[in-house]
């Protein structure tokens, strides 16, 4: 029988949580008989402040399930590392905690799997209550990403995906400590299948964990770490300029000695001035950060530092043998403990 692990993270997903152990509860062991799998559950609390951690501490599961704590909030990707780091499956589903990836769809990841596909990737086709402001932002930074790599990174694809164990361990083998792993699932390569979803609203109806600061941080982090792109269109644009101002001199000079004109242009100067002036500190702030990039890479810090990692499934328990239905008692006992 083959075995599917479950990785959640969990940032201050206190308000989700029920929502999400009902889903689970109500999917999972169907699942598990309807394809002959069994599953394993990795949640992994990302340095949560609210009860997140002992609300999942207090879940039990009739599979082998683990809670993994990290010890301050390291960010999605640091946590989906960790959750690999610790995941025994043969096949690897990641998931988001606010049943924004719905696992409804997890039969059919595990369906394409049998198929021969070793990832199966979800990609948005329209995310409601989302700005559509956005979308042109989205396609600029694919287009950057994708400029000259040798890798596609498919756009709108998330982290809702199903990795054969085979793709987990390459990801696991790849030695960089700050992960873009949007980046890395292609960069690994293997057999893809990539699967359009509309996503859901948050289960909670609040905001992403993820504010436009960070999103544009993730944003410049991904676009450093997978592509040299920026350098090269800089190196494009001295390019070009040098050329421009070479033809500039040919037309003063032929302008100066055969009509004869004046000094003239103040003005342009100065636009000229400052406008190379912010070109200049643009290309340096983004060698800089190729150079933050190396100097992160070089201290070799782990990825993230765990406080805890508590079993979870039914085998810690007091009470032996359960079974698949008593997930509805552990609900129960969940929403008491909630109270
Ligand atoms: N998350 C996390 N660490 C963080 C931020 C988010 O583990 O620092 C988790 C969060 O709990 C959720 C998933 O990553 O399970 C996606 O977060 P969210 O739903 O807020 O983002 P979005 O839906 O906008 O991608
Ligand atoms: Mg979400």
């Amino acid at each position: 029988m083959d075995r599917v692990t479950l990785i959640i993270p969990c940032y201050n997903e206190e308000p989700v949580l029920n929502a999400l152990v009902a889903s689970l509860e109500e999917t999972l062991p169907k699942f598990a008989a309807d394809a002959n799998v069994s599953f394993e559950l990795v949640f992994v609390d990302d340095g949560s402040r609210d009860r997140t951690s002992d609300i999942l501490r207090n879940l039990r599961f009739a599979w082998p399930s683990r809670l993994l704590v990290l010890s301050r909030n390291f960010g999605k990707e640091a946590a989906l590392t960790a959750g690999l780091d610790a995941a025994h499956g043969d096949a690897i589903i990641f998931m988001d905690a606010d049943l924004q990836h719905p696992p409804e769809r997890i039969a059919t990841m595990i369906e394409k799997w049998r198929e021969g596909y070793d990832v199966v990737y979800y990609y948005k086709k329209s995310r409601l209550g989302e700005a559509s402001g956005s979308g042109s932002s989205a396609r600029l930074f694919y287009w950057l990403i994708n400029l000259g790599a040798r890798v596609d990174i498919p756009p709108n694809a998330g982290d809702f995906r199903l990795l054969d164990r085979r793709v987990a361990e390459a990801l696991r083998q790849l030695p960089e400590r700050e992960r873009f792993l949007k980046g890395l699932y292609a960069w690994v390569g293997f057999n893809q299948l990539g699967l359009p979803f509309d996503v859901p609203e948050r289960a909670d109806g609040g905001p992403s964990r993820f504010n436009s600061a960070r999103l544009l941080g993730l944003a410049i982090d991904g676009l450093t770490s997978f592509s040299v792109a920026p350098i090269r269109l800089m190196a494009l644009f001295g390019f070009a300029i040098s050329i421009l101002s070479v033809l500039y001199m040919i037309w003063i000079v032929t302008e100066t000695l055969l009509l004869g004109s004046p000094f003239s242009g103040f003005a342009s100067i100065v636009v000229l001035v400052v406008f190379f002036g912010g070109v200049q500190l643009v290309c340096l702030g983004l060698i800089g950060e190729y150079v933050g990039k190396t100097l992160l890479e070089a201290k070799q810090r782990p990825t993230y530092v765990l406080k805890e990692s508590v079993t979870l499934d039914g085998a810690a328990d007091a009470s032996p043998s359960k079974s698949h239905s008593n997930g509805a008692q552990d609900t129960v006992a969940l929403s008491g403990n909630d109270a």
